[in-house]
């Protein structure tokens, strides 16, 4: 199979292209910055794989048997207003871009799969609800990003079998919405300066996932034709924030750090911060109807895999 693959050079999307490359796939990796893809995809480690920029990725996904859209600036940054237009406009824009190119390929050579990433914002957020797949969008900033984002991907003809992944909060090292080492260094001088202090709830939900699981379920939606429609991209057991910060407070053999003020953890992770927050209760029901495997469904065993 050749996949094109939007956002390849990021946190998930190495590792789906690694992935895939190992499997004797042909990748065509589309970046904004060939010789960045070049540095993550060097020549010598990974022959075959075409890396295009914008010009040249008409070629590639008129060449492709599948799509995997994962591009998109990261949400966790300081907010100001213009990073807030460009995290929306950049899925927007890519995404619609791709969806263009697939829609105007010729018959016999276009890709019949398109994979699209959006994410467990697209519910909003809550302490109490719990959200499957059925359940209607929120009304929060991120709520907007996603259900326009999802939009856009849902403008490919028909004949295109479409999945749309809404991802939790990928665990892994070295990145991601929560690069868990970044968040342990951030939290455990937090903890020690409000230990005792005015304190956050921690009753947060987090919607969280290991990154070889929703790799592997991306790449189980390029082969797979029951993978079709939305499909919620996190393991099936969420935590709320105060486990999560206990959990990750066993593996790392330190007390658990929560609760933190929020002020204090949106002074330290910026208006970002939102996804851990203000998170959501979400439920992997199609997933787990398709009978996927998931790897990691306990966040203790995904943890002590990533930090071990
Ligand atoms: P990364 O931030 O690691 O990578 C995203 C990629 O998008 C980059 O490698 C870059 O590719 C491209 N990109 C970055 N900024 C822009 C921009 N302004 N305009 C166009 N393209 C841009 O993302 P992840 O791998 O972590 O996530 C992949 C997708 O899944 C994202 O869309 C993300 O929102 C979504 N998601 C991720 C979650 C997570 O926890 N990781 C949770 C929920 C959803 P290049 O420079 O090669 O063009």
């Amino acid at each position: 199979m050749t996949v094109s693959v939007t956002g390849a050079t990021g946190f998930i999307g190495t590792r789906l292209v690694q992935r895939l490359h190992a499997d004797n796939h042909n990748v065509c990796v589309l970046t904004r910055s060939k010789s960045k893809a070049e540095t993550i995809f060097p020549v010598k480690n990974f022959p075959g794989i075409v890396i295009a920029e914008e010009a040249g990725w008409k070629d590639c996904i008129e060449g492709s048997n599948a799509v995997v859209n994962l591009a998109g600036m990261p949400i966790s940054t300081r907010w100001s207003p213009e990073i807030k237009k460009e995290i929306k406009e950049s899925r927007i824009r890519v995404t619609s871009k791709v969806v263009d190119l697939i829609n105007s390929s010729p018959q016999g050579v276009r890709p019949t799969v398109l994979v699209s990433a959006t994410a467990v914002g697209y519910y909003g957020t809550s302490e109490t609800q719990v959200f499957n797949e059925n359940s209607p969008s929120g009304n929060d900033y991120l709520a907007e990003v996603c259900r326009e984002w999802e939009g856009t991907a849902l403008k490919v003809d028909k004949d295109v079998r479409l999945a749309l992944i809404r991802i939790g909060v990928v665990l892994g090292k070295d990145g991601g919405a929560l690069d868990i080492f970044t968040f342990a260094a951030k939290m455990i001088p937090l903890f020690m300066m409000f230990a005792g202090g005015p304190l956050g709830s921690g009753q947060q939900w987090f919607s969280w996932i290991h990154l070889d699981d929703i790799v592997n379920l991306i790449y189980e939606a390029l082969s797979n034709p029951s993978y079709k429609g939305v499909i919620n991209g996190t393991a099936p057991n969420p935590v709320r924030l105060s486990e999560m910060c206990n959990q990750l407070g066993n593996v790392l053999g330190r007390p658990s750090w929560l609760p933190v003020p929020d002020f204090a953890l949106k002074a330290v992770l910026g208006e970002g911060a939102s996804v851990v927050l203000e998170g959501q209760k979400v439920v992997p029901a199609k997933a787990k109807e398709l009978g996927f495997p998931f790897k990691y469904p306990y966040v203790k065993d995904a943890l002590k895999s990533i930090l071990s």
